[in-house]
């Protein structure tokens, strides 16, 4: 809070008084439930064009606040973002300026500009269960076996079961939030509790920027014309050992939808990867024990891999062969329960970049376009490229980042939920 520029109305550590009045203009501004939202981005960065004045700190000034709520942009208003750009598939640095019209990005010119940012793809996290955002912490997970922590209904079930529905809607609005504000734009998540699991997120996320995508699970439906609605209405399928065959008739149904099918295997041990594999899924999570034989199944069958390697070490105190899977298939990344791990990107970039012998280039590959191949969404989302949508993540390197020699791996490697100005999700 002390290094912003001159005229930066959070430059000076306001009081009690001070503080209560900013959040109830914020609240006034922005709606309770956004800190900087769209169509506030959209007026900061009309400013920075029309008047060339820096004006994109988090927790803008109360000036801004007054200029938001008069602002007439709309979405579609052009807007150009400035900095080193992270582009294309290849994650590639160029400097130089994005163009937006109507929400996609309208052509990247290489040229030189003025800008501490660095703007990459938002991530694209492929696991998640944030049902779970009421127990943060709520178990060491050394002190209990996977058995203990997942099973009948295990540490986890008991929690889900004692939160009531508001508490579980509140926790999953402050994880969404959370993911906006560490860049991430898109997220899978293997959804508890069945139909009414899948309601709950679709509410929690109306309106707002971050997609979630909630894959269905947990209500078993002997009607195929029941299964296909609810896969509909969620973004796609994905189960849990062992499988029955509902999740045969789901394998069809995402695929006549073109949605997304995930599982669970290898988590705990091998005996569910045989079965698994052989329900041939768009992606499956972990595979910490993946076997010699498995790796030429995943390649032959084009079969992706969500690598959840935090949760891994946190629950099983082993980590997935990252390096052979990546040789052979599609790696994303994923953080997996909220309930042990926080669902910041940003952290497993990090993590993941410093356990692996894998480039920084292809773990930020793995937050990003990795996948929005797994979930079906690379013509879309994931690579920062003409004609797909302006989803971004606006990294400040004015600060901590400021001495970055490699801005690829300094963002993978260090760049913290501070350092992320903004993530632009259009
Ligand atoms: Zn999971």
């Amino acid at each position: 809070m002390s290094d912003h520029g001159p005229g930066c109305g959070c430059c000076h550590r306001p009081n009690t008084r001070d503080l209560d009045e900013i959040r109830a203009r914020i609240k006034r501004v922005y709606g309770p439930e956004e800190r900087l939202s769209r169509r506030s981005f959209l007026k900061t960065v009309g400013a920075v064009t029309t008047t060339g004045i820096l004006a994109g700190c988090l927790g803008a000034s109360d000036a801004d606040h007054e200029r938001v709520g008069d602002a007439t942009e709309t979405d579609d208003t052009p807007l150009e973002i400035k900095g080193r750009l992270v582009i294309g598939e290849g994650m590639d640095v160029i400097e130089g300026t994005i163009h937006v019209e109507g929400g996609q990005i309208s052509s990247i010119v290489e040229e030189g500009v003025e800008s501490d940012d660095i703007v990459i793809p938002a991530f694209v996290n492929t696991h998640t269960h944030i049902t779970d955002s009421v127990a943060k912490d709520g178990a060491r997970a050394r002190d209990y076996s996977w058995e203990e922590l997942f099973i009948d209904p295990g540490l986890k079930g008991e929690y889900l079961e004692e939160a009531d529905q508001d508490e579980k809607r509140e926790a999953m609005h402050r994880t969404l939030q959370f993911m906006k504000e560490t860049g991430t734009g898109t997220f899978a998540d293997f959804k508890e509790e069945g139909i009414q699991g899948v309601k709950d997120l679709k509410v929690v996320d109306e309106g707002r920027e971050v997609d979630a995508v909630p894959l269905f699970q947990g209500e078993y439906l002997t009607e195929d014309d029941d299964l296909r609605t609810e896969i509909k209405r969620a973004g796609g399928y994905q189960s849990y050992y062992p499988w029955d065959e509902q999740d045969e008739r789901a394998r069809e149904i995402c695929d006549e939808l073109d949605k997304v099918f995930a599982l669970h295997s290898g988590e705990p041990g091998p005996d569910d990867i045989d079965d698994a594999l052989a329900l041939n899924p768009d992606y499956t999570s972990h595979m910490v024990h993946t076997r010699e034989e498995d790796y030429e199944v995943l390649e032959d069958n084009d079969i992706g891999i969500s690598a959840l390697p935090r949760s891994n070490l946190v629950i099983l105190d082993k980590l997935p062969p990252l390096e052979r899977l990546h040789e052979h298939t599609t790696v994303a990344l994923g953080t997996d329960n909220v309930m042990l791990n926080s669902a910041s990107m940003l952290r497993e970039m990090e993590f993941t970049s410093k356990l692996f012998d894998i480039s920084p280039c292809e773990v930020l590959q793995m937050a990003t376009i990795n996948g929005a191949k797994l979930m079906h969404q690379a013509d879309k989302i994931g690579s920062i490229e003409e004609g797909k949508r302006a989803r971004l993540a606006i990294i400040d390197t004015s600060r901590e980042l400021k001495e970055l020699r490699d801005p690829v791996a300094g963002v993978v490697r260090r760049a913290t939920a501070r350092d992320v100005k903004e993530t632009v999700l259009l």
